[in-house]
């Protein structure tokens, strides 16, 4: 892919259900809340992200393209 993604979690709306980490056990992590955080909030696109970004029931995790803030997940309708 070759771009950066900068990962968001919006943890209002997480629900601790850690498909993200089931996806992507590198790129996120739960605090003692069970909220998901990104490890790293800018990092390397990657199809474990996009994976995770997919499998989040509730939609809590963005995904935009570091230098020009493109939304890259959820796709906009
Ligand atoms: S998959 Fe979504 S709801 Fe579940 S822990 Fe990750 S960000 Fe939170």
């Amino acid at each position: 892919m070759g771009d950066r993604w900068r990962v968001e979690v919006d943890r209002s709306v997480c629900i601790g259900s850690a498909q993200c980490l089931h996806h992507a056990p590198s790129a996120f992590r739960l605090d003692t809340a069970r909220q998901s955080h990104p490890v790293d909030p800018a990092t390397d696109a990657t199809e474990a992200i996009l994976a995770a970004a997919e499998s989040c029931p509730v939609e809590a995790i963005t995904l935009t393209l570091l230098d020009t803030g493109e939304t890259v997940f959820p796709p906009e309708e």
